[in-house]
């Protein structure tokens, strides 16, 4: 299925913006809302104690003024002119009670409607205590009202009323609910919007990259996420992005490679297979000729079964599924067993084939394994080396690690073909002419085994002077 046909329309719903934009709107809204409450909470309450503390002042202020003055009952309108015609008086009214509760003076802007003593307002006074009520006229107007003892030499004197209307309080009030109730949802909006825009420009590289990587998955792999910002998170991402498309371009083009390599290392054995085959039916011969047409025929058959092995045993070991046996193995009785099993090999060539000094080392490994990778290694060197010449083994200790040597004064490898020799199929034109059956997958198969004995194998050459391969295991046994 193509990348296309997987990706489904995206819902508003998945969108990371739409759920950042609401996110984004949502916080703002709360905290917009919640100001909001705390402010017009706090406002009403100190517009409402700054009423009470304004009747409370213009009461004391009159009850001085009563005191020092004539007794109350005394008391002419002109006595209050002064106060009256003060500013902060004008919007007040005020009612003088005698000690009983009778009504003894008021000012003349008193609301028609008298406002009432209650008895909770008269036992208070009586007792010394200020009370602060709110009373509705007839037209819903809030009327607050203070009754306020007037106390001469411990004694209630008088009883004071102060009230005022609550009105401009409440009109203010109203007016900054309105004002928020307005500002509020107009501002949750714009949170959004900024929201939206805000999430657009951050997301806006992850849409580019969206959009390369569907080129690139629709076969355009040269395509690369352009990185404008490396520093910030979007880069860096857009940086692994391409890294990775970089690898798996790499791993793809390998993979053709592979194949290409594999199908024309099976295809050489087959060709001769089948053009020998062909030219021994093409008349009738002796026992001899089909006898040799078949020793030949199965000798190509061994090699395309021997690939088909090898082939089989790296696409395990790429698997992970190649078990390997480990246990404490001595490597210098495995490497003196091995050379003198591939001594015949070598004196059959004129080679001499040593192993010196081996030092007495032991690692954990699979013997069998160990045994493949040097019987490659020996085999290699015989076969790159013409006579007369030597192969030599080493085993010595070194920093924690067991080294291990191969080198021969063969033919050598060409500096350009040495990073390639441990690539599967890699083999070198002068190594395909001296010996043509080879593979190309025993050093593969070599650098597998190394490294899952987590070990390192590195290859060192002069051509036309000889190769040293190197191999460090860590040791085990000390
Ligand atoms: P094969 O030996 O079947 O060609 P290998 O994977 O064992 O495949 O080796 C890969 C290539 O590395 C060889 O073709 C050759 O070019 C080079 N090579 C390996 N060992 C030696 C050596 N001892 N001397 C020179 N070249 C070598």
């Amino acid at each position: 299925m193509s990348l296309k046909s997987k990706l489904r329309p995206l819902h508003w719903k998945d969108s990371i913006k739409a759920r950042l934009a609401l996110w984004y709107g949502g916080v703002f809204g709360t905290v917009l809302i919640l100001l909001g409450v705390l402010v017009y909470f706090y406002l009403s309450k100190s517009l409402y104690a700054n009423f009470d503390l304004s009747l409370q002042s213009t009461a004391q202020a009159l009850a001085g003024a009563s005191s020092t003055a004539r007794p109350p009952s005394e008391w002419t309108v002109d006595d209050f002119i002064d106060w009256m015609n003060s500013p902060e008086s004008l919007s007040k009214f005020f009612h003088f009670f005698d000690p009983s509760g009778h009504s003894r003076f008021q000012s003349r802007n008193l609301p028609k409607q008298t406002l009432p003593l209650t008895s909770a307002a008269f036992n208070n006074a009586a007792h010394g205590a200020v009370t602060f009520e709110t009373f509705f006229t007839r037209q819903e107007e809030p009327i607050r009202v203070l009754t306020y003892p007037v106390i001469q030499n411990g004694r209630v004197v008088n009883i004071l009323q102060v009230g005022g209307s609550l009105r401009q309080v409440e009109d203010l009030l109203k007016q900054v609910q309105f004002t928020l109730l307005s500002v509020l949802p107009t501002l949750f909006l714009l949170a959004l919007a900024g929201g939206w825009l805000l999430a657009r420009k951050a997301l806006q590289p992850v849409d580019a990259m969206a959009q390369v990587a569907r080129q690139i998955t629709a076969g355009n792999r040269s395509r690369r996420i352009p990185v404008h910002q490396s520093r910030d998170e979007l880069g860096r991402l857009a940086e692994t992005f391409n890294a990775m498309i970089e690898e798996l371009d790499n791993a793809i083009q390998q993979i053709r490679q592979f194949s290409a390599d594999a199908s024309h290392e099976l295809r050489t054995p087959l060709t001769i297979l089948k053009g020998e085959t062909e030219f021994a039916l093409r008349q009738a011969r002796n026992v001899e000729e089909y006898q040799q047409t078949l020793a030949s025929g199965l000798e190509e058959i061994d090699r395309i079964s021997r690939i088909v092995e090898e082939l089989f045993l790296l696409s395990k070991a790429d698997l992970g599924e190649a078990r390997l046996e480990m246990k404490p193995v001595a490597l210098a009785l495995l490497i003196a067993d091995t050379v003198s099993q591939m001594e015949l090999l070598a004196k059959e060539k004129e080679l001499t084939l040593e192993a010196e000094p081996l030092e007495p080392l032991s690692i954990t490994g699979d013997g069998d394994r160990l045994r493949e990778l040097l019987l490659n290694l020996i085999e290699n060197a015989i076969r790159y080396t013409p006579s007369p010449g030597k192969i030599a083994l080493s085993l010595r200790r070194e920093k924690g690690e067991a080294v291990l040597t191969v080198s021969d004064t063969g033919i050598g490898i060409p500096k350009e073909a040495l990073p390639k020799i441990f690539d599967r199929f890699y083999r070198s034109d002068e190594a395909r002419a001296l010996h043509p059956k080879g593979s190309g997958l025993g050093l593969s198969i070599c650098q597998w085994i190394v490294h899952a004995h987590r070990g390192k194998i590195t290859a060192a050459s002069e051509p036309g002077r000889g190769t040293t391969f190197q191999i460090r295991f860590p040791l085990t046994v000390h």
